[in-house]
C-alpha cells in the first residue's frame, strides 16, 4: 500500500536533506537515520521517518509512476478557470499551493477514558452510560504494526481521552518500540499533559501533536470546558510548537453561543498559532451530554469554513474531518475536498473498541472494516485527481 512515494536523497547534511520525486524537490528534516545521497527514504509533514531499500523504492516508484502523472492531469481538469464559487476559489487556492497531494493520517483510539467533562463530549467522565476501555501497551503497538506494516500508514495518530493512567515510561516504552519496529511519523493526541511529558515523548521520537483549542472565545471555552481555562492551553500549544512539534490544531464549529465572528477569530488564532494542520470540524450533538438538545451547524457553514480557511491562509493543511463526514449528508468528504481541504484521516482503531470512541453518535467508519473503507477512500481521491501521499514541507 502506498500513502507516500519513495523519495531519493539527493542532499544531505546534519538534521536537512533534499530528497526528489519525479523531479519535485522537497526539503526536509532528519532526525533519525544516519543518510547517503542515492538512498531512498519516505517523509511525512517534512520529516524523514523510514528508510527503504533501492530494491523496493524502485518497485513502489514503478507503481506510482504512471497513476502520480495520471492524478495530477485529473486534479488539473476539475480546478476551475473561472473561480466563480468560493469553493471553486478556494480549491484552485489549494491546487496552487499543494498540487494534488492529500496527507492520508491514520488514528488509532487507544482508550476513552477521561477525567474531564466537556459539555459537548460524548466520552465526557460524567457520561456513565459508555463503556470505557483501555488498550494494553501491547494492543497499542499491535494496532500500530498492522496499521504501518499491513495497511502501509506512513503517519499514525495516537489519540486517548485525558487521563493520566498510562505513565510516561510506559508512553515512552510504546513509542521507542513503535520507532524501532513500525517507523512512522507519530502524532500524540492525548490531551493536556505535563510540559516535560511532551518534551521526553519528544526525544523518543514522536514529532506531532493533535490538540485543538476548542474555540478563541474564552467565555465560550471556560463555559465548555468547566475546570478549564483558555489561556493554559494556548500556552500548551505554543510550547508544544517551541518544542518542535508539529502542531493540528483548530475549533468545533456550532458550539451554543459562537458567532460568525467567533469562527473568524477561531481561524485567525489557528494561524497565529503556527498550525502546520487546521483540524477543525463541526460540534455534534451527543445524547447523554448536556448539550443533547443543541442543534449542529449546518453543513455550509462547515464548508464555508474550510474554503475561507484555504483563501485566507493558503499554506496551511486542512483535513476534512470525520465529523464533517458525519453530519449526515451525503459527499460530505468529497465536497470538504473540494472547498479547499487537503487532509484525512483513517480509523484504525481496533474494531471491537471503536464504538465506545463516540465523542459524538453515529461517526463514519465506526461499523466497516478498514479494509473495506481503505479501497473506498482511495477510489474517491482517485476520482479527484489526489494523490495520497504527504510529500513533505
Ligand atoms: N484528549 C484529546 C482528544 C480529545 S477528543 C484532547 O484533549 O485533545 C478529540 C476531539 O473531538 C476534541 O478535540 C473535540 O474537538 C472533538 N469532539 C468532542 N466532542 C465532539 C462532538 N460532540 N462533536 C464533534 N467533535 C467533538
Amino acid at each position: 500500500m502506498c500513502y507516500a512515494i519513495p523519495g531519493k536523497v539527493l542532499e544531505a547534511q546534519g538534521n536537512t536533506a533534499i530528497i526528489e520525486y519525479f523531479g519535485e524537490k522537497k526539503k526536509v528534516r532528519n532526525d533519525f537515520f544516519a543518510l547517503s545521497v542515492g538512498e531512498y527514504v519516505y517523509a511525512q509533514g517534512g520529516f524523514i521517518i523510514q528508510k527503504i531499500s533501492l530494491s523496493e523504492a524502485l518497485s513502489i516508484l514503478e507503481t506510482w509512476k504512471e497513476l502520480f502523472f495520471r492524478l495530477q492531469e485529473v486534479d488539473r481538469e476539475l480546478v476551475q478557470k473561472e473561480t466563480k464559487t468560493l469553493y471553486q476559489k478556494a480549491n484552485s487556492v489549494r491546487h496552487k499551493y499543494h498540487g494534488n497531494s492529500c496527507c492520508v493520517h491514520g488514528i488509532i483510539e487507544f482508550s476513552n477514558y477521561c477525567q474531564c467533562d466537556c459539555l459537548y463530549c460524548g466520552i465526557r467522565k460524567s457520561n456513565t452510560s459508555v463503556f470505557r476501555y483501555r488498550m494494553a501497551p501491547e494492543e497499542i503497538t499491535r494496532s500500530v504494526e498492522y496499521a504501518v506494516k499491513t495497511l502501509g500508514f506512513k503517519a499514525l495518530v495516537l489519540q486517548s481521552g485525558e487521563a493520566s493512567w498510562y505513565t510516561l515510561e510506559q508512553l515512552l516504552a510504546i513509542v521507542k518500540e513503535i520507532q524501532e519496529k513500525f517507523p512512522c511519523l507519530i502524532i500524540l493526541s492525548i490531551g493536556e499533559r505535563e510540559i516535560q511529558v511532551y518534551e521526553k515523548l519528544y526525544q523518543a521520537g514522536c514529532r506531532g501533536v493533535l490538540l485543538r483549542f476548542e474555540s478563541s472565545n474564552s467565555s465560550i471555552y471556560e463555559k465548555m470546558r468547566p475546570g478549564h481555562k483558555l489561556a493554559e492551553r494556548m500556552d500548551l500549544i505554543k510550547k508544544l510548537k517551541n518544542i518542535g512539534y508539529l502542531i493540528m490544531s483548530g475549533f468545533l464549529i456550532g458550539l451554543p453561543g459562537q458567532t460568525e465572528q467567533d469562527i473568524v477569530e477561531d481561524l485567525k488564532v489557528t494561524d497565529s498559532l503556527g498550525v502546520e494542520m487546521f483540524s477543525f470540524g463541526p460540534f455534534i450533538p451527543h445524547p447523554n451530554t448536556p448539550l443533547a438538545k443543541a442543534p449542529k451547524p449546518r453543513m455550509d457553514v462547515v464548508l464555508n469554513t474550510i474554503a475561507q480557511a484555504r483563501i485566507k491562509y493558503p499554506e496551511a493543511k486542512i483535513l476534512a474531518t470525520t465529523a464533517l463526514e458525519s453530519l449526515g449528508e451525503k459527499n460530505a468528504l468529497r465536497l470538504g475536498l473540494m472547498a479547499g481541504a487537503n487532509s484525512l484521516m483513517v480509523n484504525v482503531t481496533p474494531e471491537k473498541y471503536r464504538q465506545f470512541y463516540e465523542i459524538y453518535p453515529q461517526r463514519i467508519g465506526v461499523n466497516e472494516k478498514t479494509e473495506e473503507r481503505i479501497p473506498s477512500l482511495l477510489k474517491l481521491l482517485h476520482s479527484l485527481g489526489r494523490a495520497p501521499t504527504d510529500l513533505g514541507l
